[in-house]
């Protein structure tokens, strides 16, 4: 689907880290509202989303002159103590057309001139391997958090027609353990997923984070019950997957492949 795209200029882009991001000084979105359109995204509740008329999914507002924003708020802020920040919580900061208007490099690199303590890129899409050269220069300053909710890409595609498939989810994050950018496999929400799911992240990352609708939607699963998500596991014969004791079968199986210590629950998981 194609999205609308507006240009916009911000009065502000540090926002407080607050309720589930309150480990976190500040969130950072370059962009408002997402492309990818996930059925299970919360955001489309939220005031950011029902102020406008149209669907969650089908408006992407590119914000411009960021860059020079940024620079002003992130020197502020730093003045007044540690800077940690999680970018994005209510977009992906690698839309598609990302690739064209750059606002997320443009934000790298004045964080690469100037580092925040913490910087976590939460994302689904590959395109970040475009910017592997600056999440370099930050060090162990970064973390790039991608999502991988499941190993079945026809899951995938039933729950999130509209994000990049899994495979080349797989390949950035090959390529970002090749270049040394601290990364993590998100698997979040947990859609139901195979057996040899952790076999396969492995060999990729050293850490990964379980979360589910019920600990990660920000109500204890109110806001996903009201997206009507129950229809969409239905269609499927797979309703024991939507339930709070679900993200236990994620859980176990990778902690028994991974690590100790290295497979994380929810909060923890995202926390700088
Ligand atoms: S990528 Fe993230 S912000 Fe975008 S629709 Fe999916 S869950 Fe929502």
């Amino acid at each position: 689907m194609k999205s609308e795209l507006v240009y916009k200029i911000p009065k502000t882009l540090l926002n407080k880290g607050t309720g589930f991001l309150a480990n976190y000084s500040h969130s950072l979105n370059p962009y408002a509202g997402c492309a990818f359109g996930c059925s299970y995204c919360y955001v489309r509740q939220m005031p950011v989303a029902t102020f406008r008329k149209q669907e969650w999914g089908t408006w992407v507002d590119i914000k411009q002159e960021a860059a020079e924003l940024l620079r002003k708020e992130l020197h502020r802020a730093k003045a007044k103590g540690k800077v940690t920040i999680f970018m994005s919580s209510s977009t992906d900061p690698y839309q598609p057309v990302e690739q064209k208007e750059r606002v997320t490099r443009s934000l790298l690199e004045v964080m690469v001139e100037d580092p925040p303590d913490f910087l976590l890129v939460q994302t689904r899409s590959p395109l970040v391997r475009r910017d592997i050269d600056l999440l370099q220069q930050l060090k162990d300053r970064v973390r790039v958090s991608m999502t991988v909710e499941t190993d079945r890409d026809e899951i995938r595609k039933h729950f999130t027609p509209g994000a990049p498939p899994i495979k080349v989810r797989l390949q950035a994050l090959q390529l970002l353990a090749d270049a040394g950018v601290p990364a993590q496999a998100t698997i979040a929400p947990i859609l139901p997923s195979s057996e040899a799911f952790p076999h396969l992240l492995l060999p990729l990352v050293s850490r990964v984070c379980v979360d589910d609708y019920y600990m990660g939607d920000g109500s204890g699963g109110k806001r996903t019950s009201r997206l009507g998500m129950h229809v969409l596991y239905e269609q499927l014969g797979l309703l024991e997957w939507y339930d709070p004791s679900a993200y236990r079968i994620v859980y176990d199986r990778f902690q028994r492949v991974f690590p100790e210590g290295q497979v994380l629950l929810s909060q923890e998981g995202f926390a700088p």
